[in-house]
């Protein structure tokens, strides 16, 4: 229910063992994946390969993640709002893309502008990394320092 979701320290499998190649786990007893025949490697040792999902979920900062969904931005397109993703998560920010409203017709569906949302708790954190500067912006010229 709650966002928070608790990410277990490593320690509990210390003496697990898992092979490196298909990811079976065996207990430490044994020397090598009966499946493939790979020399086992500690299942809580050094940074297995993990997958995108897990390097994406692992920056994800817990205080970012609460709170309810608010929206911060708005793509274009669904590429746009990835990007957008790709920026919040180099934050710690987690945030969910979703079909703006009003576009909910079915040739819109694929291509139709996303509103990017993330937990209230983060959103301030969003927006500034959101805060793109416009280079060349000819209204401000000078303003008195
Ligand atoms: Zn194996």
């Amino acid at each position: 229910m709650s966002a928070g979701r608790e990410t277990r320290a490593a320690g509990s499998a210390a003496e697990g063992l898992v092979c490196p190649r298909c990811a079976r786990g065996y207990p430490p007893s044994e020397r090598f994946c009966v499946a493939c025949g790979m020399p086992l490697v500690h299942a809580s040792g050094g940074e297995q390969k993990a997958t995108a999902r897990q390097r994406r979920a692992r920056k994800v900062k817990p205080q970012y993640a609460q709170g309810q969904l608010v929206k911060v931005a708005r793509a274009q397109h669904q590429s746009e709002a990835e990007f957008i993703e790709g920026l919040l998560l180099e934050e710690g920010i987690p945030c969910m893309l979703r079909r703006s409203r009003g576009f909910d017709v079915s040739e819109m569906l694929a291509a139709g502008p996303r509103d990017v949302l993330v937990p209230a708790s983060g959103a301030q954190a969003a927006r500034e990394a959101l805060a793109w500067e416009p280079s060349d912006d000819p209204a401000q010229e000078g303003s008195g320092a």
